[in-house]
This record gives structure tokens, sequence and C-alpha cells, in this order.
């Protein structure tokens, strides 16, 4: 016998449980599962530098699903977990940490020391994360948990570095970059922020050699002006035709500078004449490359001036600014101050101002001679090699590595991993190991921080040489958020062909990012987030997993609040409910897996089963189709708007246990993958005796092939359409509901009826049914119409029909003057003409809906009348 399913579930006291159940079976190594099919999703690597949140949280949900989806399937199933050293935002993270609990600064701990502290911090942090994803309930595989600095890890990433080197697909140059002065490094165009703020244009005069006159320029920037090399014009702009060619004197620094023509420059900007400075814009720089002009650097990497910006040497970039203002004023050359709308880049991490500088870094050349990865990786989108969820984020993804420029790759801080790069004088050496003999120095720089993730696919099964590479490699599945589609999914897709020349993953799917209530994303200083431990503790793994999914799309973003969780709790209940009714229904109730055409006692047992196989059917298709949301809602309604509903209801009336345990074991079963907790609770209370899990069972298949017989095709449905008629005149003629009704019904099929007569009369509360093959309409009665069915309700007995009568009567007056008040709105020309057109549509919608409901109420009292 089984055991004794409690009264209530308390997901407090069984997911920790139920999780070690799992995890001590082992089969969370895909080693353990002999198949020859497989399933392998590479999980992202939050960072090691935080704790878990709900976006973590829904995340592992959705990848969770897919994964026990695929082991239920009976696939070889790998979901690989792991962490992410994310080099700047840790080295923000702990620089701040040390800074409030220490007062010191990186520089006061020197290299090795403060590379050592942040890689115990990162591992004591995994330690913690570990333990709150293991609450969400994901079946990961920790015994092949990685960190995007185990050595192994880290050395085939950087193989792929020495491999592109040799290939000419990296090279060391000068070029403009994104340089934070704040965490002192260069960043990639990614990693910039552009922010909308309100500042100010000047206009300043520069006066043209050997003339009286000016030419003046905006800008937003006057600080730069002291390291310009030319004003240039559109070629096409007729104002400036006989200026280009001509010479200005620069302001403030006395230097002779040319009037060039570039059609980069916008000609409604400001004057339509505009300084360039090479050094300290990107689109200067390039200008200034097509013309060979000279790059002046005025500020430094702390956002200061140089040497080079004369008398303002040693100030700040604001300060700087001021003064120069201060400065131009002076001599007149300030024309005039505009309010403008300005686009200011900022660090995506610590949010200071970005410098456009020239600096030495390394770039990844994108297109290069040898191997083009945009081309590459624009190939497999375009080609289908790999499917995109939502599709539509194909087309963006597209556009962007159309517009791909060079990747700078080396970052200047100190926590990540130092470039392969060795020098000694003149000479370079690229290679995993020191060269052999002295003299050899280690290129300073670190990593990009995407450069090592964005190889996470691979570097992770061992690439090329272990053996989880062959077994999994594409991986089937790539799930992330979609704030993550250029930083991370397109340059894995890059680095994948380039390195294995396969695609790194055969699907990508996209969550969206989840905002409150009210739409709002949710943020620290909103103070509007969840956290997801707390919701876990309040209502249990299984109702956050539900609310986090359901009402969800691929790549869209969704909400999720308090009670939206409580309300997917209250389902966890029921489904815990109905699974403790089923169980006590009989000494000998049991899961069944299978049944045998016997089984099958009364229509009803056809109905719920037939209606089971169309649920598997359809979840299989939604499965297929990656819309887990929409499989989750279809099992969802069944549960509990057909199953629990009816079918539990008509079992109180005519037993028949198999049918009741095959439904509910196939419930379990497809709801698994959503709510693995109780669900595996369940189960594993129904088979005390053995040792099997849920986890581990077969996904069900369809009943029909089996037990051979013809489907019910919704022969039953009538008896169910005519409970609920009888139900909806109940509520119409407010009848007590303890009175019980009679009724006539005109049927061609009598002994159908008499089949389930006794459900029918029990659920529709009928005392007296006769079925007639013509029926004649008796007096005071309500008739009611469906499927080729007639229906007759007695109602002389169970209502006062005179009251009842005037009852109606009022209702429909009431109808009737309201119809009539719309009418005239919508006649009077002054309202249509003055009311916002909502208001105009909304009454019109009124008057449809009034009309019909006048309508039934007429028909309702016709019903009494005679
Ligand atoms: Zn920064």
């Amino acid at each position: 016998m089984m055991k004794e399913l409690p009264k209530i579930y308390d997901p407090q006291k069984t997911e920790g449980r139920i999780y070690e159940l799992w995890e001590k079976s082992g089969f969370f190594n895909p080693d353990k599962i002999s198949s020859q099919k497989t399933y392998c999703n590479i999980l992202p690597p939050p960072n090691a530098n935080g704790e878990l949140h709900l976006g973590h949280a829904s995340g592992y949900t959705v990848m969770d699903i897919f994964g026990r989806y695929a082991r239920m399937k009976g696939k070889k199933t790998l979901l690989l977990p792991g962490k992410d050293h994310a080099g700047i935002q840790t080295q923000v993270v702990y620089e701040k940490k040390i800074k409030d609990e220490r007062n010191i600064t990186c520089n006061d701990l020197g290299r090795e020391k403060f590379y050592q502290e942040v890689f115990d911090f990162c591992r004591d942090r995994s330690n913690y994360m570990r333990a709150q994803e293991k609450k969400i309930g994901i079946s990961a595989d920790w015994s092949r948990e990685k960190f995007t600095l185990d050595p192994k890890v880290l050395k085939i990433a950087l193989e792929t570095f020495v491999k592109m080197y040799e290939d000419g697909l990296v090279y060391k140059g000068n070029r403009i970059i994104n340089w934070c002065p704040r965490c002192a490094t260069a960043l990639s165009d990614i990693e910039v922020i552009h922010k909308e703020i309100e500042g100010k244009l000047f206009f300043i005069k520069y006066p043209i050699k050997n003339s009286k006159e000016y030419v003046t320029v905006a800008t937003t920037r006057p600080e730069t002006m002291l390291g310009d090399t030319a004003v240039a014009v559109n070629p096409k702009d007729e104002r400036y035709k006989n200026l280009i060619g001509k010479i200005v004197t620069l302001p403030l620094q006395n230097r002779e500078i040319p009037i060039i023509a570039d059609r980069h420059v916008e000609i409604q900007f400001g004057t339509g004449a505009v300084k360039i400075t090479p050094a300290h814009d990107p689109l200067d720089w390039q200008i200034g490359k097509d013309h060979g002009l000279s790059e002046i650097q005025v500020i430094n990497g702390k956002a200061e001036i140089t040497n080079l910006g004369g008398k303002y040497q040693g100030q700040s970039v604001l300060e700087a600014r001021e003064n120069i203002l201060k400065d131009l004023s002076k001599i007149g050359l300030l024309e005039k101050e505009e309010k403008s709308s300005i686009n200011k880049l900022i660090c995506e991490r610590c949010k200071t101002a970005i410098e456009p500088l020239i600096s030495e870094q390394w770039f990844i050349n994108v297109d290069a001679k040898k191997y083009s990865l945009k081309k590459a990786a624009l190939k497999s989108i375009q080609t289908g090699k790999i499917k995109i969820y939502p599709e539509n984020f194909k087309k963006i993804l597209i556009h962007w590595y159309e517009n791909l420029n060079d990747w700078c790759i080396s970052r200047q801080i100190w926590w990540g991993p130092r470039f392969p790069a060795w020098y000694k004088n003149e000479k370079i050496h690229v290679g995993i190991e020191k060269p052999k003999g002295k003299g050899w120095i280690q290129d300073t720089n670190t990593f990009d921080t995407w450069f090592t993730s964005s190889q996470w696919p691979y570097t992770t099964l061992g690439y090329p040489k272990e053996k989880d590479t062959k077994t999994f490699y594409p991986t089937d599945i790539m799930i992330t958020g979609r704030d993550l589609l250029f930083f991370w999914a397109a340059r894995m897709i890059m680095m994948g062909l380039y390195r294995t020349k396969k695609v790194p993953f055969k699907n990508l799917y996209f969550t969206g990012l989840i905002r409150d209530k009210e739409g709002n994303k949710m943020s620290k200083s909103r103070g509007n987030g969840i956290d997801p431990l707390a919701m876990i503790e309040k209502f249990g793994a299984d109702a956050l997993r539900l609310s986090s999914i359901i009402d969800t799309a691929p790549g869209q973003d969704s909400r999720l609040y308090e009670q939206k969780i409580e309300s997917f709790r209250n389902y966890v209940n029921k489904l815990w409910n109905i699974s403790r009714y089923c169980f006590f229904s009989s000494d000998k109730f049991s899961l069944r897996e299978k049944l045998a055409s016997h089984d099958f006692k009364i229509p009803a047992d056809r109905w719920i089963v037939d209606n089971l196989d169309k649920l598997i059917q359809e979840t299989n298709r939604l499965f297929d189709n990656k819309q887990i949301s929409l499989a989750a809602d279809k099992i969802k309604k069944f549960t509990w708007n057909i199953f629990a509903d009816w079918y539990v209801e008509i079992h109180k009336i005519e037993k028949n246990d198999k049918i009741l345990g095959y439904v509910l074991d196939k419930i379990l079963k497809l709801s698994h993958p959503f709510t693995p907790f109780v669900t595996e609770e369940i189960f594993q209370l129904a088979n005390s005796k053995n040792k099997k899990m849920l986890m581990l069972s077969h996904w069900p298949s369809i009943s029909k092939n089996k037990t051979g017989k013809n489907v019910s095709e919704g022969k039953f449905e009538t008896i169910l359409e005519a409970i609920i008629q009888i139900r909806n005149i109940r509520s119409i003629y407010k009848i007590d509901s303890k009175k019980k009704l009679n009724l006539t019904i005109q049927s061609q099929d009598q002994a159908f009826f008499n089949e389930n007569r006794s459900i029918f009369q029990k659920l529709a509360r009928v005392d007296n049914v006769s079925i007639v093959k013509k029926i004649k309409r008796p007096r005071n009665s309500a008739e009611i119409s469906f499927r080729g069915i007639k229906m007759h309700i007695h109602l002389e007995n169970v209502i006062d029909v005179a009251k009842e009568q005037e009852r109606l009567q009022k209702e429909i007056l009431n109808a009737e003057n309201y119809l009539d008040s719309i009418e005239k709105k919508l006649a009077n020309k002054e309202f249509i003409n003055r009311a916002p057109q909502e208001i105009i549509q909304r009454e019109k919608n009124n008057f449809i809906k009034t009309k019909e409901k006048l309508c039934e109420l007429k028909n309702y009292f016709e019903n009494i009348a005679s």
C-alpha cells in the first residue's frame, strides 16, 4: 500500500529532500544514461560575484524545463553549469568592496595579491550561488561545473587567440577606442551606454586666414578643440563651397588648420561646419585617416588635459571646458550657446563618462582576408543552421553582423587572463608558454571577458580532445537573455564557427526581461525587485517556476509579481489535492502506466483519455516549437478544468480507479518539467515500494493505438454541455441550489443518455428526466437547444413564476431605457463631434451588448410567460 499524502503540501519540507534524492541518484550526470540520442545545453555562466537574481531563476527554469523534457524523452541529457569571472564587472565590485571594508585600492594590494583575493572571492561566491541555483530545481550536472578561469577551460580559450594570431585575425594597433577614466581601461563598443541628456551646443568662430571673416563651428565638447586638426564641411553644402581648401587659425592654440570637405559631415548639424579632432572622436578619427590629418592627443586616460593642451595642461576635462569658454568669450570668438540634447557615452559598468582616445590595443579583425568571422556567422544565420527564437531576432542579428567593426579585446585591468604574448626588445612571441631564455616580459593587458565567454560552448566540453566534445558538440540549444544578444550570443556564433568549424548550438532561444506588475524594469533604485529566494521560501520553487514562464514568449518581456506567484502556488496545491483525492479513492489505487481496452467502463472514461491524448499530442508539438509557456498553460487547464472539475466529480459517482490512476500518472509526467518538486513528491509517495523516480520516467505517449477502440468523438461532451446549460438556467432564474429539477429531453440517441443517466442527474441536480423522441413545450418551462437536442426545464414548482416575471420585466425595462439613452447620445451630433473616438466606440459596444442582453431577457420572460 502506498503512503498517505499529508493534508497540505509543504514545499519547505519537501524541496530540499527531493533535490537531494535526484542528486544522489547521479542521473543529473548523462554518463549514467545509456542512449544513442543526446541533448546538451551549456548553461550561461552567471557572474561569480553576486547572488541569484530573478533573471537567473527564470532563465534556469526555462533551461531546466527543456532539459527534463529531453531526459524523459530518453535522451542522454547534459545541462552543464558554470560561472564567469566577469572581468571588469567583478573588478568594479571588488574594488568597491575593499574601499568600503578596508579603505584601500587595488594599487595598495599590487597586481598579484589583488588577483589572488578576487579569485578567492569568486570561489566563495560560486559556492554560495550554487546552493541558490539548486533551490530553483535545476537538474544540472554539478560534477561537470566549470569556471571561465579553470586552467583547462582557459587554455582552450587562449589557444584560440594563438591560432587567430597565426591566421592574421588579431592585431595590435592604434585605434580610437572607448576609454573609461574610472576603470582605466579600453571598452568595446557595446560596453558603452548611449545616454540622451540635456546639454549645450557651443558655436565657436574660427578666423579665416588672410581675411576678416570667420567660419563658425558647432560642438558639444569645446575642450577637444585644443586637438583640432581641421574644420570640415559637406562637399554638397552650397554655403561653404568657396571655403574648401582655405586655412583657419585654431583659436587659443594659434595653430593653422585646413578646411576640408567630407561627405560624413551632416549639413543639418549646427552651422554645417564642424571641428575635426581625430584623437578624441571616432568619426573624426575615421575622417582624419581618410584625409591624412595628424592626431593630437590633448586628453589623457585620467580625463585631464595633456601637455599638448597649452596652458590648460593638468586641468580636468570639465575645468578646461569652463576656462576655454571663458577665454573664447573674452576674445569675442564664442558666438553663442544653445540648449541641445546630446548623446553622452557612459561606461556600462561604472557609469563614468567615456573618453574616446587613441590607444594601442589588441583587436580582432572580424573581416580578415584568411577568414571572415562576420561573413561565416552571417551565413550560418541566413542558411538556417541555427534556428532563432523568436524568429524576428534573426533580422536584428544579421544587421548587427553587417555593421560590425573590429573588436577591441584588450583591457587594462588586473582581473582576468593575461594575453599570451611575450616581448623581448623588438621581438614578440605569441604562445601559451613563456619562451625559453631570459628577458621575456608578458603583455600586461587582460582579455575582454566576452573573449573567453564567447568560447563557452566548446571550452566547457574540452574541445577538441575530450569525449564530451564528440558526444555533445554542437550543442542543442543556447538559452539566454535578449540583453545578451550582441555581447554574447552573436560572438559565440563567430568564435564557435571559427574554432570548431561547426555552429556552437542548433537552436538559439532568447528570454525576455522580467518587469514588475506595472511593466517597469526591476531595479535596486526603484526598489521593485523580487528576491527569488524569498519567493521560494514563501510559495515554493514550483510556484515561482510556473509564474515565471506562463504568459511569456521568447524574447518578449513579461511581468512578475507576488500575487501571480501566489496564484500558481494555489495551482500547485490543487494538483496536490487532486492527487490526494485519487490516493484516498480506494485501498488499491495506484498510478498506472498502461491501459487495456477492458479498463474502459463508461463513456466518460473514453472521453477523459481522448482529451488526455489530445493534450499529449499538443504538448509534444508545443515543445517542438519551443512554446513551453503554452504547453504549461494547456497542462494546467486540462488538470484543473477537465480532470478536476469534471472527471474527478464523475468518479465520485461511478468509480473507475484504473482510469483515474492512468490519467493522474500522465498529469504528473507532463507536469514534471514545469513543477518538478511537487510531482516527484507525489510520485514518490505513490511508489514507496520501488525506487523509481519521476524524473527518469518515460514521457507519455498516446493511448489510442494501444487500446484500439474508437474515440468518443465529442459525444460525451453533449452530456457535459447539457449539465452546463442546466446550471446556467439555475443562475438565470435564481433557482435555489438545493431544489432538484425536472426536465424533458428530446434526443434521437436515447440509449446514450440512458447510459450516462446517473452522472447526468447527479451533476445537474435533476430529479426526473424523460427522454422522448418528440416533445411538446409544457407551460412555464425554459427551452434550450444545442447539438441537435432540445431540452425543457420545468420551472413551475421551483420558482415563484409571478415574482420572477416581475423581476425580469423590471430588468427588461431597465435595459430598454439604457438602450434608449445610448441611442440618443449616438444621434447627438455635438457629442459625436466632440467625444474622443474611444468613448464613441465604447458607447457603440455598449449598445450592441445591451441589445443582446435584452434579447436574452425577453427570451427568459417568454419561457415563463405562458
Ligand atoms: Zn568604468
